[in-house]
């Protein structure tokens, strides 16, 4: 156990601090399973799904070519209206922070953008050689930052979801931001068709595909399920103010097929079926809620 430098154990108790939920402070109660948890006051999904992210480098079990390769013209595109979002919000030239670069395909791409663009990565099998030249920390926001270093623009790119001190992060940046700087919250919405229709399978007791959505056995889980409006009540609680929303594409056809294959584990039948379900609802998915959108907020 000594490669994990981060293994959140202790602050199980449905990722809810001694006051209550991190979103609104109501309770928090269990919710169908062991691992899930549910707020009475309003309905954020949290999970106790070890995270386990690796310090040192390891046999993973995520094939991170296949990831790079699936993911890449979805986060290409998702990422460009990320950026024309920013680039009208904050400051021309502006320092981006990117907590949880990961490859640095945002990085890249901000830095073509005109950003001074920097990541922060903490997963030792993930190597920034997407990034483009910009400088990439090893380790996690806020610690591995200097005192008193400051953001125009920090994102966090499919990654807050991750992180069980919700509240510790939002409030981190808002002091880690310049007044008037810029945070862009980017995660999996539950209102989605994907996620809503993992969740009505279970409770069919065909398990697999929510397990998969909440990433449950990989190195690091989903600890949330948010809406937007949900991501408004918690970022408002650390003081910011919301100034935009853009909702974001969950799949692009091509590199699907890598991306369901990513997690070695998964079954082939189970692989097959959700490409299957995947490609036969694409259509329908434009007009209904994404299972992903990102919301921008202000610090005053
Ligand atoms: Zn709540």
């Amino acid at each position: 156990m000594t490669g994990l430098l981060h293994k959140s154990a202790p602050m199980r108790d449905a990722t809810a601090d001694g006051s209550g939920c991190q979103v609104c402070g109501g309770e928090v109660h269990p919710y169908r399973k062991g691992w899930l948890f549910r707020c009475g006051a309003c309905g954020v999904l949290s999970s106790s799904l070890d995270i386990a992210i690796p310090s040192e480098e390891s046999e993973a079990g995520i094939d991170e070519a296949a990831r790079e390769q699936g993911l890449a013209t979805l986060r290409r595109d998702n990422n460009a209206l990320l950026l024309d979002r920013l680039a009208a919000l904050a400051p021309a030239g502006g320092r981006l922070l990117d907590v949880g670069s990961g490859p640095g395909f945002l990085l890249a791409q901000a830095a073509a953008a005109g950003f001074a663009a920097e990541g922060i990565e903490p997963d030792a099998n993930v190597h920034p050689d997407q990034a483009g030249g910009a400088k990439v920390r090893r380790g996690f926001f806020p610690q591995v930052l200097e005192p008193g270093e400051r953001f125009d623009v920090i994102v966090f790119n499919d990654v807050l979801e991750h992180i069980p001190d919700l509240a510790g992060a939002l409030a981190a940046s808002f002091e880690r931001l310049t007044p008037g700087g810029i945070l862009c919250l980017n995660c999996p919405d539950k209102r989605g068709l994907f996620f809503r229709t993992a969740a009505a399978l279970d409770r069919l007791g065909v398990q697999g595909p929510y397990a998969r959505l909440w990433q449950r056995g990989l190195p690091s889980p989903h600890v949330w399920y948010f809406t937007p409006g949900l991501l408004d009540r918690a970022a408002g609680r650390a003081g910011f103010a919301p100034v935009g929303r853009q909702r974001l594409a969950t799949i692009a056809l091509k590199g699907l097929w890598s991306r369901i294959r990513l997690v070695r584990s998964t079954p082939l039948v189970l692989a097959l079926a959700s490409y299957a379900f995947s490609v036969m609802i694409f259509p329908l998915l434009r007009l209904t809620p994404s299972d992903a959108s990102a919301s921008f907020y202000r610090r005053p």
